[in-house]
């Protein structure tokens, strides 16, 4: 396969245009043309009032591939296609009566058990929360009613973290093993729509990704892996490290479960997320190695999401191949700070993040239509242990606590969150009133100052940001423009620290740290790729352990 890169075609392209125009690029008949993929679809928008253009990486087969090659050999755009194709690393021997144990079923533990599963080694899943269909209930539950479930939330349950989202599945992470396309993969055999394997910037929303969830799991219960729902693990199990070829202190031996029952294994992998807060606690009591590391705290912020398409796409705005626009902000503030934008959701909704009582956190979700009134993004701070919340690896966690208790205060103590108008925050003054931006958290927002919600230092950079998005923006800082407190659970407050090769913990030996919560990842697709990366390392580990490999 030849792959092309850079191939540009008007927004309004014929199907057929594409291959010809691939022929063109190749100056080859087309009846030489035996199959075309289109590997990625983007569009270049720097022309938005004159011309978008889509712009396509295209993998080909061709007839006399190697005379073709060898005649564009100073083009840097037609080159091999790389094989993108997923090889397992290894199958598990047909005795193997020891099972691997993956406590969360967020995006990094299903890639785990089902990359374990693939392979033969039939792994346990332990999963505090409950089923999609249930789970979706109880979230409701809290968004229409003010009703917490605190094992079965936005956070917690199958599917993880990123179960009602925007689903946007794209990460800026190296992938030289072309991980990330198997994670698509994966989603698109379960259901997912195709244009995620080659849209540039492709989502799935909330409603599809339920299913595709519910049909992984299906999956690795067929393969001989089993998931058990509500079987939140509260304790670990460590012997001392026999191994004197290991720096390890200790090796991981088994989990307790809440309702007191063990299940012994020396593989275990920990895709807990961020927001498990509980257990980063028992593993630190038990000296897990943890320890603490950067994060970002601010708002969501809401505008209609007409302003950003204008903005974004000019006279292209509401194009519907383009859908609704994105957008990435960026200031560096004169007390030190950055603020940016994070988790961007066009046409979305703000969401009642919290897993735990007497607290309020927001995200941001959508639906794969994306047509909701307002786009919404966090606007955040990045904050550091070292100057912000120095004291020990589990500071970050307090602070996120305190921050989180105190919004739910200001919030009126029943799940409302705090908000105020984007030109009364710059000015330093309570809001009162709503103007034409209308907030789309649910279960509601009170209209507060929201100076007390964030340091002080957070406060300054936001307010000092805001004007400055507005010139990259326009209209970005309109005085209706809403701010919905508090965003917190940005990434991980924690790294569970782990081996650069075997990716087992720094002094236990047989545990994996995963994803987002162990500090390895931030997002869905990153989540995925890191379960396949400790998948394979633990089967490795198994099979070097029985002296198989
Ligand atoms: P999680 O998804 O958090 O999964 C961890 C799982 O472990 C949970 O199900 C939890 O219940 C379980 N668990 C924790 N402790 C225990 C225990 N002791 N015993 C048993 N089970 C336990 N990312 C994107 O890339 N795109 C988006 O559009 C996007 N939108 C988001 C919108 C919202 C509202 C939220 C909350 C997040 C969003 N994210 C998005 C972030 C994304 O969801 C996370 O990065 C991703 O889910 C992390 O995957 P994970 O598997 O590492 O952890």
């Amino acid at each position: 396969m030849l792959r092309i890169t850079e191939l540009a075609l008007p927004l309004d392209h014929a199907p057929e245009a594409l291959n010809q125009a691939i022929s063109q690029r190749l100056a080859i008949d087309p009846s030489d043309l035996l199959q075309v993929q289109v590997f990625k679809r983007s569009y270049d928008a720097r022309k938005k009032n004159t011309e978008i253009k889509f712009i396509y990486i295209v993998d080909v087969e061709v007839r006399h591939e190697a005379a073709l090659l060898a005649r564009f050999e100073q083009d840097t755009h037609i080159k091999p296609a790389p094989d993108t194709h997923y090889y397992p690393v290894a199958t598990a021997p047909e005795k193997l009566t020891e099972r691997p144990i993956i406590i969360g079923f967020g995006p990094c533990g299903l890639f785990a058990a089902l990359i374990l599963a693939q392979m033969g080694f039939k792994p346990i899943v332990l999963e505090r929360g409950r089923d999609v269909r249930t789970r979706t209930k109880d979230t409701w539950a809290l968004w229409r009613k003010h009703e917490l479930t605190p094992e079965s939330n936005v956070q917690f349950g199958e599917g993880g973290a990123g179960l009602f989202s925007d689903g946007k599945l794209y990460s800026q992470i190296k992938d030289p093993k072309f991980y990330g396309r198997k994670v698509m993969h994966e989603f698109v055999r379960a259901g997912a729509p195709e244009e995620i394997l080659f849209v540039s910037k492709p989502h799935i929303g909330t409603f599809r990704l339920t299913g595709v969830v519910a049909a992984m799991r299906e999956e690795i219960i067929a393969l001989g892996g089993e998931v058990r729902f509500e079987s939140k693990v509260t304790d670990i199990r460590l012997d001392q490290n026999g191994n004197n070829h290991s720096d390890q202190k200790h090796r991981v031996q088994g989990v307790t479960l809440a309702d007191g029952s063990r299940i012994d294994s020396r593989y275990v992998v920990l895709a807990l997320g961020h927001s498990a807060r509980d257990t980063f606690r028992m593993l630190h009591k038990n000296g897990v190695f943890v320890e603490a590391k950067p994060f970002a705290i601010g708002f969501r912020i809401e505008h209609p999401q007409s302003l950003i398409d204008t903005a974004r796409l000019g006279k292209y705005a509401g194009h519907p191949e383009l859908g609704a626009a994105d957008y990435k902000v960026v200031h560096h503030a004169k007390n030190g700070r950055a603020v940016y934008s994070f988790c961007m959701c066009p046409g979305g909704t703000v969401v009642a993040a919290t897993s735990e009582e007497g607290r309020v956190v927001t995200n941001g979700m959508s639906q794969y239509s994306r047509n909701e009134r307002n786009a919404n993004s966090g606007i955040v701070v990045g904050i550091n242990p070292e100057e912000d919340f120095p004291g020990g690896p589990l500071a970050g966690v307090e602070l996120q606590e305190k921050l989180e208790s105190h919004a739910y205060v200001l919030g009126g103590e029943d799940y409302s969150a705090p908000a105020q108008l984007v030109g009364d925050f710059i000015k330093a003054k309570a809001s009162t009133q709503l103007g034409e931006v209308e907030p789309s958290y649910k279960p509601g927002i009170k209209l507060v100052d929201l100076a007390s919600s964030l340091p002080k230092y957070a406060i300054d950079a936001i307010r000092e940001a805001l004007p400055a998005f507005g010139k990259q923006i326009r209209g970005f800082d309109r005085a209706d423009a809403i701010l919905t407190g508090i965003e917190t659970r940005t990434s991980s407050p924690v790294r569970i620290t782990r081996d650069h090769h075997t990716l087992q913990s720094l002094n236990t030996q047989g545990l994996f740290p995963a994803g987002e919560g162990a500090g390895y990842a931030g997002g869905i697709l990153s989540a995925g790729v890191d379960g396949i990366k400790v998948a394979e390392a633990l089967a490795i580990a198994m099979l070097e352990d029985r002296g198989e490999v």
